[in-house]
């Protein structure tokens, strides 16, 4: 009997040395980071984490339904902070896609479209109608559904630490500008191409100095409501190969494992 109770014990103790399932729940804006939706093959090209099987991203929208959440767009987030009349949902949560690419409309919009969900992309301006991106037909028709909101991921997809000043001003305003062009709305949100420069302060500067107000991260966690332009807003990488234990653990402790 001792025996049982011990290796229970271990067990118990191991498990939660990986997993942080004890830890309080984290309040905050919950920002899940995509890319692909979309069953990996050889003819992809990114790393096989990237791709979420759409029965997959189909279970995790269920799952945040099904526990209350509510899918907001980067427009629901910026009026938060603007406007006092307006209060955002009791667990609002931001999908977001990151560059732009076509199995976000062929997959993952379908099966937002279908139960209703808002969602964002943050567009790689040049990619747009390159091969597997988004074309324009497929943006404007997702941004007129009123469910997809669009924000900049700069115009080359670039590693901002490697640009001089004014190459980084340029990405990040001319996405902007033209982004802003074509979709006739204000583009205030920006995420950083792998990450890279969110941590940066005279890069993050650059970016506010170019009219964004909100930054995104590729860091792993939940960022406080108090977000004062301090740190880039975390975000939690779904990545593929993972449960909806692991899913659960990042929305509502702002990490899956230690
Ligand atoms: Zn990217």
């Amino acid at each position: 009997m001792i025996i049982i109770f011990t290796t229970l014990f271990i067990i118990l103790l191991i498990f939660s040395i990986k997993y942080p399932w004890w830890l309080p729940n984290k309040k905050g804006i919950i920002a899940l980071m995509y890319h692909h939706i979309y069953k990996y093959d050889d003819t992809c090209d990114l790393e096989k984490e990237f791709y979420i099987e759409p029965e997959t991203f189909e279970k995790q929208i269920d799952f945040l339904l099904k526990h209350k959440y509510t899918p907001i767009t980067l427009q629901d987030l910026e009026k938060s902070y603007k406007d006092n009349l307006f209060t955002l949902p009791k667990k609002p949560v931001l999908i977001t896609f990151d560059d732009g690419w076509q199995d976000n409309y062929t997959n993952a919009y379908k099966i937002l479209k279908k139960k209703n969900v808002k969602a964002n992309i943050f567009i790689a301006y040049n990619y747009i109608g390159q091969k597997n991106c988004l074309t324009w037909e497929q943006i404007f028709e997702m941004k007129n559904s009123g469910l997809i909101s669009f924000g900049s991921h700069t115009v080359n997809h670039v590693n901002l630490t490697k640009l001089k000043d004014d190459e980084i001003k340029t990405e990040l305003t001319q996405s902007k500008k033209l982004l802003e062009e074509k979709l006739l709305q204000e583009i205030n949100c920006f995420a950083y191409p792998k990450g890279a420069g969110a941590a940066d302060e005279k890069i993050r500067k650059l970016v506010f100095d170019s009219g964004y107000e909100f930054d995104f991260s590729t860091k792993r966690g939940i960022t406080s409501f108090k977000y004062n332009k301090k740190k880039a807003i975390n975000r939690l990488f779904i990545k593929q190969g993972k449960s909806l234990f692991s899913f659960y653990l990042n929305i509502t402790k702002g990490k899956d494992s230690f």
